[in-house]
């Protein structure tokens, strides 16, 4: 919401929120990183913001809409989802998950050995009831930990990946002791055709084949564990367009699991894996990548449905239904907010361009193209006068190259071709805004994927944006640039930066899943800082309950395994070869700042963004 003072506002629990229980973003940032404010936290843009209420409200709507759907259908079990972790594991989230989840039986989902133990340690402390779902490419390690888990009395379900798994888990299982429960992934036939379905359909990289579905079957029933079957899962990608192709998948799925029940096995769970989308461009429509064309009650009753029909049919008691639901619970919890730091002003000199020192000395080529220019313009034939313009400045290049145009030339010609695009787009340039961010590090997608996401300034959202921008970042990377936005458009609305630069403050919305598990240190960027904000009866209705720095530069040194510690020594020892003694200690001062550092800039405005010496 955009509030009376012309900032945005977070209202954890959905619209219904009364306007006093809306949480001033700017208020946040001013907390978060003035250190001269009353219990001002001194932390360093950018900065995630975290709001765990968000995350209670999409845990309890998806709860909400499954149960709703199983109460109207008559469906015969209950939903029980689990979270899989790799959309951020972020301890906190995890640990709120487990927490929020508890009384929904909420379980978590690990692909890879790090996840699992981080799921094992979250879960002690979740419902014992929750399920713990082990998928991706496991190795022995990886199933006798699943296994180790299964002896500590968490709900641990194997589902295997690759037929080869299964003698793994029956080899540790024999070794430890253990019997297992096992699930099937199945590569079902159903395609999505969106990026996200591209490894769905029986080519998909992930999971069992029918074949393979009925050996691994028959295997288990060999050494008389086909009781140890209890679930089948499958993920048709994340993004799910439509309810169409979602109960398509569901359908095909339910009749595998029930082929398993004719068969022998003791299936208990119908696990119908990610996909779940969420309406970045809010569109509502299933044209895109950006948006789907459903929401979370009609999700939850095309799965009801989809299964019920099946299970009806064939007479096999209906399945507790899981979804590994990641983008739909935890894409909403966070705000990045980053800092414009400055912008590229269009040169007034530059519209006014010294023609008649240019024209002394064109070639007679380029002299052409400047009177078939102005003939044009005479005439009102605007795009001609582009194209001449354009052939002008190529000319007038290749002369420079040749050495036959001097520096003031080339400033001249640049200044005409800019007056003619300004005159005729009618518009003011897009600018480029300076951005203190890295969008390797913090929007990944839109560099690997594509993937827009709504940005928007979080405050100034009671005065007309007079320019047009678009947000270059702080790499030395060409891609490092967001030039596409929501709605289709090449650059965004913005207002004019203060003539010191900075104090200007730009929210990107719906990135809480997966930018920041896939974002890389290139530059050397790390994390932003992250802040944990609560709605409280505070005089803002907020409380900061966590708040940790970004790593330092030394942080992300170590992560390249260089060591900041001998780094320092031998700069300290060069320093003390080469300076006068008494400016060592003010060096190695400078030094031991700047390895503590966040890697990004110091904020510009002064208030937000920390102290400017950088002690903080
Ligand atoms: N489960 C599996 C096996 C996945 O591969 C994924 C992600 O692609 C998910 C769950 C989460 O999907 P989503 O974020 O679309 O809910």
């Amino acid at each position: 919401n955009v509030n009376a003072a012309g900032n945005i506002s977070v209202r954890p629990y959905g619209a219904g929120t009364l306007s006093h229980q809306e949480i001033d973003l700017m208020k946040v940032i001013q907390k978060a990183s003035d250190p001269k404010a009353a219990g001002g936290l001194g932390l360093r843009l950018p900065v995630i913001v975290r709001f765990p209420d968000i995350l209670k409200n999409r845990l309890e709507s998806l709860n909400a809409a499954f149960d709703f759907a199983i109460r109207s259908t008559g469906y015969g079990s209950h939903y029980q989802g689990v979270y899989p972790v790799k959309c951020n594991q972020d301890r906190f989230i995890v640990e709120d998950i487990v927490g929020f989840g508890s009384p929904f039986r909420f379980g978590l989902e690990a692909g890879s050995k790090p996840e699992l133990l981080l799921a094992m340690s979250s879960l002690v402390k979740g419902s014992p009831e929750a399920l713990l779902i082990c998928n991706g490419y496991k190795d022995q390690e990886y199933i006798s930990l699943a296994l180790i888990a299964r002896t500590l009395d968490l709900n641990t379900v194997i589902v295997l990946e690759q037929e080869e798994e299964l003698d793994r888990v029956l080899e540790a299982s024999h070794r430890l002791g253990v019997r297992p429960v096992i699930g099937l992934r199945a590569k079902l036939r159903t395609k999505h055709s969106g990026h996200f379905g591209s490894t769905s359909g029986e080519k998909g990289k992930f999971g069992l084949t029918t074949t393979q579905i009925l050996s691994v079957a028959r295997k288990l029933r060999a050494v008389e564990m086909l009781d140890c079957l209890q679930l089948l899962h499958f993920h048709i990608g994340s993004q799910i367009p439509s309810t169409a192709l979602l109960a398509d998948g569901v359908g095909e799925a339910a009749q595998i699991y029930c082929e398993l029940d004719r068969l022998g096995a003791s299936m208990r769970v119908i696990d119908v894996g990610g996909g779940l989308g969420i309406d970045y461009d809010g569109s509502h429509s299933s044209g895109s990548d950006m948006s789907v064309g459903y929401d979370l009650e009609e999700y939850a009753s095309a799965v009801v449905r989809a299964i019920q029909y099946a299970c009806d049919r064939k007479s096999v008691p209906h399945p507790i239904i899981c979804s590994e639901s990641g983008r739909a619970l935890v894409s909403h919890h966070s705000v990045l907010i980053f800092e414009a730091i400055s912008a590229s002003s269009p040169d007034p000199a530059s519209f006014e361009p010294n023609l008649a020192y240019l024209l002394e000395t064109l070639a007679d080529d380029a002299r052409a193209d400047y009177r078939n220019l102005m003939a044009s313009a005479v005439r009102g034939e605007y795009e001609t006068c582009v194209l001449y313009a354009e052939q002008l400045k190529r000319r007038c290049v290749e002369q420079f190259k040749d050495g036959l145009l001097g520096l003031e030339h080339l400033v001249a010609v640049d200044a005409l071709s800019e007056l003619v695009s300004r005159e005729v787009a009618a518009a003011d340039p897009v600018r480029i805004y300076h951005i203190n961010l890295s969008l390797f590090t913090s929007i990944p997608d839109f560099w690997a994927i594509g993937q827009l996401f709504p940005i928007v300034p979080i405050h100034r959202l009671d005065e007309r944006p007079v320019v047009s921008g678009i947000l270059s970042d702080l790499t030395c990377d060409s891609d490092g640039k967001l030039d596409k936005f929501i709605g289709g458009g090449s650059s965004l609305p913005l207002h004019e930066i203060g003539a010191s630069g900075g104090g200007y403050y730009l929210g990107m919305f719906l990135g809480g899943a997966y930018q920041e598990a896939l974002g890389g240190l290139h530059n050397l960027f790390g994390g932003p800082s992250v802040l944990r904000v609560s709605q409280s009866d505070g005089p803002h209705c907020f409380a900061v309950t966590r708040a940790a720095p970004g790593p330092s530069c030394a942080d992300v040194l170590r992560s390249m395994q260089h060591s900041p510690e001998l780094m320092f020594d031998a700069l300290k020892r060069r320093a003390e070869e080469h300076v006068p003694v008494d400016s060592i200690e003010a060096l190695a001062c400078g030094l031991a700042r700047a390895f503590g550092s966040m890697p990004y800039l110091v904020g510009a405005a002064g208030f937000v963004g920390g102290d400017a010496d950088g002690s903080s």
